[in-house]
């Protein structure tokens, strides 16, 4: 179960006609709508759930720029600028305090990579500094890890995912976006092959331009029109403490665990070593894609093939719009949470830091994330369908970067000049 955001009342006719069709009301859809409601550019944000309901409200709300790839990190300081001015452009609280992000490293192994990492981005004069042990005891006091050393990066951030998707669509919708939730998209429409419309489950839209903002979802919807995008699911589980007294206001992340502040005074815990991989016919597919990942992270895996796998194939690839579509099978994703590596990571960070020795579990849920072959995502228009504009493919750190990744999907959309420079994030580079 996800947390539960902010009510919005979304609820809203279908109109007949836009300039633009969002497909995902998630935060980088919503982003999206909002930047173009801003340049006065009609949009209508059609949703198969609710807003946010799935990767949106489900992460670690962390906002970095530690050990993000070199090429993304113009996105990430994009994004914090906008993440600052946030409250005031929305008109309410999204949870933004610069309160610092900090890796400790159990190994000089797990040292050399921040510091191979910290050199990687030498030229872009980041914040990022390298911590000795008595400096990681500073800043988080009352620790008794035995760690190799550490990287902090002051002007790192969070923000509260079940705040700001809310706060979002609001003020978008005060500017005139339609947010239609409970509205699978099934397919796009096409005029001599460029896009003119899509088929929802309740009628039509004609539009000028779509914008794929599907999550999970992206390579789905893209595989019923013949295009590959190569995402693959992995899921991610994390608990909420109950309101606690804590050690620092600094987001930790060590290898087996990690803490930020949560807005109620409790504390969101993940287990940062290990991530689901539920096995289905899509890393089949493509898992020659990933060899390089799954040798830098084969530890990091629990691989497994069960249930997930026939429910998967239980869902069509193929289908016609006049057909019920796996968007409205699945109207939310909402895995369980992995209650072992949840408790793990508890353990693991109490032996760390022993004020963690009074926390109680409030909340648990787990997510799933869409990861590309390199980790980037994919905001950029797909030269096979003119008018289709792709801004998915997050890979489990979208919520950081979606004011700009949503601006940026804007820009391209309505011809502006690009925030950033979106070459990193083409489509056309998993065709190469
Ligand atoms: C457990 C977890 C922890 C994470 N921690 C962090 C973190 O700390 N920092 C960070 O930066 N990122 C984090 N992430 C990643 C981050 O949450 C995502 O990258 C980001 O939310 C992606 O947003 P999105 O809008 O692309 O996707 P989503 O939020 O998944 O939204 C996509 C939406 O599209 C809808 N949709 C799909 N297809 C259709 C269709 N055909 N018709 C209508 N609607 C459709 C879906 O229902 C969904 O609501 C984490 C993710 C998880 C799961």
């Amino acid at each position: 179960m996800a947390p539960t955001i902010e009510p919005v009342h979304t609820s809203a006719p279908l109109p007949a006609t836009t300039s633009v069709v969002i497909i995902g009301g998630g935060i980088i859809g919503l982003t999206a709508a909002l930047t173009l409601a801003e340049r006065n550019i009609p949009v209508v944000v059609l949703e198969k759930g609710r807003i946010a309901g799935e990767q949106s409200s489900r992460n670690l709300g962390w906002v970095r720029k530690t050990s993000r790839h070199a090429e993304d990190i113009p996105l990430a300081l994009a994004a914090d600028r906008l993440w600052a001015r946030m409250p005031e452009r929305v008109g309410s609280d999204v949870g933004y305090r610069q309160a610092g992000i900090m890796f400790v490293a159990r190994t000089e192994a797990q040292m050399a990579m921040h510091a191979g990492w910290l050199q990687s981005v030498a030229h872009l004069s980041l914040d990022s500094r390298l911590l000795g042990k008595r400096a990681i005891d500073a800043l988080v006091p009352g620790g008794r890890g035995k760690w190799a050393g550490g990287i902090y990066t002051a002007s790192d951030a969070r923000a509260e995912p079940t705040l700001a998707s809310s706060a979002i669509a609001r003020a978008a919708m005060a500017k005139g976006v339609v947010i239609v939730e409970q509205c699978a998209v099934r397919t796009l429409q096409l005029a001599a092959g460029n896009v003119c419309g899509v088929v929802t489950e309740h009628g039509e839209i004609r539009c000028e331009q779509v914008v794929l903002a599907g999550g999970l979802w992206s390579r789905r919807f893209l595989g019923n029109h013949g295009v590959s995008l190569p995402t693959l699911p992995l899921t991610c589980s994390v608990l909420r403490t109950q309101p606690m007294e804590g050690p620092t206001d600094i987001a930790v992340g060590a290898p087996d665990f990690s803490f930020r502040k949560h807005k109620d005074g409790g504390f969101i815990i993940t287990q940062r070593g290990k991530l689901d991989a539920f096995l289905t016919l899509d890393h089949l597919l493509l898992g020659t894609q990933y060899l390089p990942q799954l040798r830098a992270q084969r530890d990091f895996l629990n691989i497994s093939l069960g249930r997930h796998f026939l429910k998967d194939l239980g869902l069509a690839r193929r289908w016609k719009a006049d057909r019920v579509s796996p968007f409205e099978r699945v109207r939310v994703q909402d895995p369980c949470a992995n209650e072992r590596l949840n408790n793990d990571a508890l353990n693991n960070l109490k032996a760390a830091w022993p004020a963690f020795a009074q926390a109680r579990v409030a909340q648990s849920w787990a997510g799933t994330i869409d990861v590309t072959p390199d980790s980037n995502p994919v905001i950029g228009p797909v030269a096979q369908i003119p008018g289709l504009t792709l801004a998915t493919g997050f890979s489990g750190h979208g919520f950081g970067t979606s004011p700009a990744a949503g601006h940026l999907a804007a820009d391209l959309v309505s011809g502006h000049a690009p925030i950033i420079d979106p070459t990193p994030y083409r489509f056309e580079r998993f065709a190469l």
